[in-house]
């Protein structure tokens, strides 16, 4: 069964009677009539569906928590929507943990992550009973048992480390190498166990998690982390006589940005991470643990476009057509920083005819490297059109920036022929609202 992460498009998207795309029931056109340009566009259908593929695919394990990586897209209707599907979720800042918060999520269920902590984040994730918290460093340890014991609180902790696995994909996005940022080396774990015995008694640790990387296509990935973190599951139960019963093992399901991208369903990464399981637990004579899987971009992708107006043209002789939008790398940061692909229609002449020409697709930012797409296909893209930028629901809203002044997009939520405004469109004001000239300055 094909999962919405093998899909270009939202499950909805079609051609409607106008001939123009729709998604949700709602005609793109009048969507960019109604709220501007640009516009996320995020399909309720899809980011249910997917949601719920996680958690019938894992349905067949017994013990599981889905847990989304806010991260790639965070607003409070998309964690209500997805607390709504079971999910907990993973978060890595005081923001995040303050958005999921605010939007009611069980916080039993959300797990703090991240290289760099500060004081005043732990002590929120304390104060508002995060589920778990996944320590990456010696210093974290000692800060969050001094904040644990200042409360009086015991805390619950997973381990990050690096399992050593690299995976194919770009390097900024590869986080499992051994020489890399985050968490510990597995050499370093039982320094860190004593000290759990000993000195820092307020942490109570439940399990191990790890993190290889994003935009992931080979499912063999997750069974090599698998052997790795149950295999130390079982040397630290031999060793200290701890049973750790959790394992964490990120997220980073990839999703079909363009046509050659060809990435796992979620069924059958389910079926790589069960049968490892049952397999490695037997083979190291462990007791099946919880599994934790924190996927993000896979989760709230594909439901999500970006809709520009089309602007000025310019063709440079003999070479490139340039085609320029309303947006860009401040709506969608990604291939200016990773040379990220991205497919895109008009949508309101979705349909190929004798009119195609090869163009680029130009953001309207000043930078040379703010180009959205090299070398698409469309039907004789114009002043005016309306190029609906598939999916973009990971990593474009959560990296946005006010880059040349501009206001940050609105987001809408469609489904069943309705829109509603989620995040409303910065104004002016909004981008001078925490700024001051000081008086010194005023009096010259
Ligand atoms: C970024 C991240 C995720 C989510 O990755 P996706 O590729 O968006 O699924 C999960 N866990 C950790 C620790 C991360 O850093």
């Amino acid at each position: 069964m094909a999962t919405a992460n093998q899909f270009i498009k939202p499950l909805t998207t079609k051609i409607n009677e106008n001939g123009n795309l729709e998604i949700g029931g709602c005609d793109l056109v009048n969507l960019a009539d109604k709220y501007a340009t640009p516009l996320y566009v995020i399909d309720e259908f899809t980011l249910r569906s997917i949601c719920k593929d996680y958690k019938s695919a894992f349905a067949k394990y017994p013990k599981s928590q889905m847990m989304y990586a806010s991260k790639a897209l965070c607003s409070l209707a998309t964690t209500a929507i997805i607390a709504q599907e079971g999910f907990g979720f993973d978060v890595v800042s005081g923001g995040e943990i303050y958005t999921v918060h605010k939007a009611g999520a069980d916080m039993s269920k959300v797990l703090f992550n991240g290289h760099n902590k500060s004081y005043d984040e732990l002590c929120m994730a304390l104060d508002v009973n995060v589920g778990r918290i996944s320590v990456d460093n010696f210093f974290e340890l000692s800060l969050l048992d001094e904040i644990a014991k200042s409360k009086n609180k015991n805390v619950n902790i997973l381990l990050r480390i690096t399992p050593g696995i690299e995976c194919h994909t770009h390097e900024y996005i590869q986080t499992g190498h051994l020489d890399c940022k985050f968490g510990f080396d597995l050499t370093q774990i039982d320094e860190v166990i004593d000290l759990l015995l000993t000195e820092y008694t307020n942490l109570h640790l439940v399990g191990l998690h790890a993190h290889v990387g994003s935009q992931i296509f080979e499912s063999s990935i997750y069974a090599d982390e698998i052997e790795i973190l149950i295999k130390e599951i079982s040397r630290v139960d031999e060793k200290f006589g701890l049973k750790l019963s959790e394992i964490n093992i990120g997220g980073g399901l990839g999703v079909k940005y363009v046509d050659t991208d060809c990435p796992p369903s979620v069924v059958e990464i389910a079926e790589v991470i069960i049968q490892k399981l049952y397999e490695t637990t037997e083979k190291y004579g462990v007791e099946l643990p919880t599994l934790i899987l924190e996927p993000g971009r896979s989760i709230i992708s594909t439901s999500g476009v970006t809709l520009y107006t089309i602007g000025s043209s310019k063709q440079v002789p003999r070479a490139t057509k340039y085609v320029s939008v309303d947006g860009g790398m401040a709506d969608n940061l990604r291939p200016a920083m990773y040379q990220a692909e991205y497919c895109a229609q008009i949508a309101n002449k979705p349909e190929i005819d004798d009119t195609l020409q090869k163009v680029t697709i130009a953001g309207k930012f000043c930078e040379s490297g703010d180009i959205l797409i090299k070398n698409i296909e469309l039907p004789n893209p114009e002043e005016g059109d309306i190029l609906c930028v598939y999916n973009t629901g990971a990593y474009n809203y959560s990296m946005a920036s006010n880059y040349n002044k501009a206001p940050r997009p609105a987001m809408v939520l469609v489904n069943n022929s309705q829109s509603d405004i989620i995040v409303n469109r910065e104004t002016y004001e909004d981008l001078i609202s925490h700024e001051t000239i000081p008086n010194g300055l005023k009096e010259q």
